[in-house]
Formats: C-alpha cells, sequence, structure tokens
C-alpha cells in the first residue's frame, strides 16, 4: 500500500506535526508514503519526495510546512484535476491524506467523486472553521500568538491611556476574535457572528470610557461583515476624536510559530488516526477530535455549513469584560 500526503491552502503551526504522525504511523504499518510539495498545485506537476521516519525527524515543534502549500487556480478545474488524479495513478498512491482547511476539502472532494480517489481529510485551519472536530490544527497556537501580542498592546495601552482597535484573523468566523478577546480581557469584542449595528457599539463604547482608567481594548475580526479595525475606526472618529484611538492589525504573525503541545498532541492524534482510518478501509472522511474522542466525518459534511460559535462564552465576555 502507498499514500500520499500533502498540506494545502492556508499554513498552520502543527500541520509538520500531523505530517510526521501520518508518515511515521504508515512506516509503522509498512505502509509506502510520498509527501506532495506545495498542495495541489504540486500534485498537478507530479512534485513528489518520498517520505519515511527519518525524513520527518525533528519537524513536530516547527511552525509552517516542510511539505510547503499554495493555493491553487488550476486544481479548480477538472483538466487541473485529472492531471492531479493520473499524477497519484503514476507514483501508485492508493490513497491521499489532505491536510488543509474547508477549500482543501471541496477540492478533495470533487477530486474524489470524479476520479475515484480516497482521499482522508486532516482538518488544519487557524480559522477553526470546520464541522467534524471540536478544535483545527493550529488553532489553539493562533490564540496564544493573538493573546501574547494583544498582551503587550495593552502595555502600551495603558502608558499612554490610548483606545487599541485591534484586528485579528478570521474572515467568516469569529472563533479567534472571541476567544484572544476574553483570554487578554479586552473590554469589547466584535465578532461576525455576534455583529452589533454601530450605534450600539457607541453607546457600549461610551459606557466603557466612562469606568475605563487605563487603556480600553476592542478586538475586532477582521472580514467582510465587520469591515475590519480601519473601518471601524473610520465610524468611531466623529464622535470618539478626543480619545488617543490606534489600530493595531496582527494579521500573518497569528499564523507563525511554533505549534503549542495541545496543537502538537492534536496532530499528532489525528495525523495518526487518519492511517488507521485508511487501513481500516474507509474512504472521502475527515478524522477530527469532539469531546476528547477522535471521531470520523463524512469529508462532505465538514464544509459549507457555519460551524457555531459558542454564544455562551460571548455572553459571559459581555458580563467579564
Ligand atoms: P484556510 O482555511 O486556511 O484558508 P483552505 O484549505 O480553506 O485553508 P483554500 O485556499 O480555500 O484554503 O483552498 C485550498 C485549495 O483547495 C485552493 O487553492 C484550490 O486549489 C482548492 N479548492 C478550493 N475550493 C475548491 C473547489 N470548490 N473546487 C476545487 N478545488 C478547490
Amino acid at each position: 500500500m502507498k499514500i500520499a500526503i500533502l498540506t494545502s491552502g492556508g499554513d498552520s503551526p502543527g500541520m509538520n506535526a500531523a505530517v510526521r504522525a501520518a508518515a511515521r504511523t504508515a512506516s509503522h504499518y509498512g505502509i509506502d508514503v510520498v509527501g506532495v510539495m506545495f498542495g495541489y498545485r504540486g500534485l498537478i506537476k507530479g512534485d513528489f519526495v518520498d517520505l519515511d521516519r527519518n525524513s520527518v525527524s525533528g519537524i513536530i515543534q516547527r511552525g509552517g510546512t516542510v511539505l510547503k502549500t499554495a493555493r491553487s487556480e488550476e486544481f479548480m478545474k477538472p483538466e487541473g484535476r485529472a492531471k492531479a488524479a493520473e499524477n497519484l495513478k503514476s507514483v501508485g498512491a492508493d490513497a491521499l491524506v489532505a491536510i488543509g482547511g474547508d477549500g482543501t476539502f471541496r477540492g478533495a472532494t470533487i477530486l474524489s467523486k470524479e476520479h475515484g480517489i480516497n482521499v482522508v481529510g486532516i482538518p488544519a485551519t487557524i480559522d477553526n472553521d470546520l464541522i467534524g472536530s471540536d478544535e483545527t490544527i493550529g488553532y489553539d497556537t493562533a490564540l496564544n500568538t493573538a493573546m501574547d501580542a494583544i498582551d503587550k498592546i495593552r502595555d502600551t495601552a495603558d502608558a499612554h491611556e490610548r483606545l487599541f482597535l485591534v484586528e485579528v484573523m478570521g474572515r467568516h468566523a469569529g472563533f479567534i476574535a472571541l476567544e484572544t478577546g476574553i483570554a487578554s480581557g479586552a473590554e469589547m469584542i466584535i465578532l461576525p457572528e455576534g455583529l452589533r449595528k454601530i450605534g450600539e457599539i457607541k453607546s457600549k463604547l461610551k459606557e466603557t470610557l466612562k469606568v475605563q482608567k487605563r487603556s480600553t481594548l476592542i478586538v475586532i475580526a477582521e472580514g467582510e461583515k465587520t469591515g475590519g479595525a480601519w473601518h471601524l475606526e473610520d465610524q468611531l472618529k466623529e464622535d470618539f476624536g478626543k480619545y488617543d484611538m490606534r489600530v493595531c492589525i496582527l494579521g500573518h504573525i497569528q499564523r507563525g510559530g511554533s505549534p503549542t503541545a495541545h496543537d502538537r498532541v492534536l496532530a499528532s492524534r489525528l495525523g495518526y488516526e487518519a492511517i488507521n482510518a485508511i487501513r481500516d478501509g474507509k474512504s472521502k472522511i475527515m478524522v477530527g477530535v469532539i469531546n476528547h474522542k477522535c471521531v470520523i466525518t463524512p469529508i462532505e459534511q465538514t464544509f459549507g455549513k457555519i460551524k457555531e460559535i459558542n454564544f455562551d462564552l460571548l455572553k459571559m465576555a459581555k458580563v467579564l469584560n
């Protein structure tokens, strides 16, 4: 038996730990492994690299992905996927392990339908927006990175008694904004899911500023619905012009860095379970962890629907912050 492994879409810390676990588990069972460089783009080009126990040594603690990643327009077209399928068959791969987010799984699903390829997904995206796993690989690290950065912003905000609008990642989902907002004690959290009208935001901010002595932090998810931090600043300028207001976009630092212990363990579990699932004859599935247990979900059911944030946490944040 032989399996191919790729990482695709946005990188997330812990992808390497998942590659390592899948390669080592496969090797343990005498299954050959081939890595695909640069995700679907490399699959179309036939950019393969042999993987074994030793070639994945020393990567569990590294951020990014040793297999590299890419976004591929060509893979969105049937001709691109036909080339990818041909290349998988030519290296003798019986299954493809795809490590990535919802786009990666959409692509894997279509590839499987069109060409009968067995695909197994491992959820890895800092956005945490996939159904079928309580958490995705990289989310916890991104939370901690954002929290550390916001703690530092708090120091300087306190020193100058400033109002900071801090934008974190999450175009469609507010998971990062919600949990980093709670963890850093932000005075206000603005999410795509719990979106408030600008009038509401202004009156809450007025109340906050009345009692707030040192600094005020608003954590806002980037994105189409919220409009992001610059847009919010524009809307607040008129009424809050007398405050020393600053914008900070955390950006790509949230994707990088050494994965937390939590992400390394999650990635190790999921890499291991992906190979077990293939050995058990499972196909077109994603492996995930729900309530601390490994679970399998049909890959088609992992994207398309909105994964809900925990609204109880949002309610709590409004009381605590
Ligand atoms: P992240 O959530 O971190 O951004 P992702 O896996 O969602 O990761 P995308 O860029 O959306 O990242 O998707 C990765 C790749 O999957 C795309 O570049 C494309 O090649 C492929 N893909 C995405 N959607 C489709 C689709 N509908 N059909 C075929 N391929 C797709």
